[in-house]
């Protein structure tokens, strides 16, 4: 097992934990980018978004769901915040077992253009 978010799905690299069920985890970014910078992970390995298969929709979903739990319990529900999935090279994805970003607890950037 090669995967550093199936090693903290184990328990074999610590995780600062928010919330965890028998499908999903979600724990503090280790380098966060936002004041509230959380990840939003299925148990279940699965590389990239490209990669999510019939049967496995409704873990986006729950996703979603702890999403708006946690969002609610770390206080930034109604300041708001962005969740966010990188696909891919060009998405910036660094580690391929897929993931959600929950950012929030200050004012963020708008989205923009990449410069050249
Ligand atoms: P991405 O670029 O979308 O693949 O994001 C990967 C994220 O995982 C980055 O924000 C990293 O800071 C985060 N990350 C990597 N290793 C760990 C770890 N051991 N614990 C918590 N977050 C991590
Ligand atoms: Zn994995």
């Amino acid at each position: 097992m090669d995967c550093i978010f199936c090693k903290i799905i184990a328990g074999t690299i610590p995780s600062n934990k928010i919330y965890e069920d028998e499908q999903i985890l979600a724990f503090h970014d280790i380098q966060p980018l936002a004041a509230v910078h959380a990840l939003i992970i299925p148990k279940k390995h699965i590389a990239t978004m490209n990669e999510v298969e019939e049967q496995d929709w409704y873990l986006i979903g729950e996703i979603h769901r702890v999403a708006q739990l946690i969002a609610r319990d770390l206080g930034i529900a109604e300041t708001g915040y962005r969740l966010v999935n990188n696909c891919g090279v060009e998405g910036g994805q660094v580690v391929y077992h897929i993931h959600y970003h929950l950012l929030g607890g200050e004012q963020l950037e708008p989205l923009k253009k990449a410069e050249h």
